[in-house]
């Protein structure tokens, strides 16, 4: 399956970015060693190919930065907005997706 299909039946929204056009873009691969396309940047994932299982588990969190040491978390979308606990300091705070 063509990456953009794939995006697109999942309904997630992406921004295409051409490696070959934007030199920004292909900075950014080339700093987390990735040299093959696709490769997707999900908040601060990259995953290089398409690794549709590993996607669709990056899409349904967020990442959430914890008050209390500033340690990123990664939360579930569907469990939010709520509250959440921090593993490494067990800071309690309320997130919003
Ligand atoms: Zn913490």
């Amino acid at each position: 399956m063509q990456a953009k299909e794939f995006l697109s039946q999942n309904k997630i929204s992406y921004v295409e970015k051409d490696i070959n056009a934007d030199a920004q873009a292909r900075q950014d691969l080339l700093a987390k060693n990735i040299r093959g396309v696709p490769a997707f940047l999900i908040g601060e994932d990259m995953v290089a190919g398409l690794d549709q299982e590993r996607i669709l588990k990056l899409v349904d969190h967020r990442t959430a930065a914890c008050p209390g040491c500033g340690v990123k978390l990664r939360l579930p979308l569907d469990r939010g907005p709520g509250q959440a606990t921090c593993p490494q300091c067990k800071t309690a705070f309320d997130w919003q997706p």
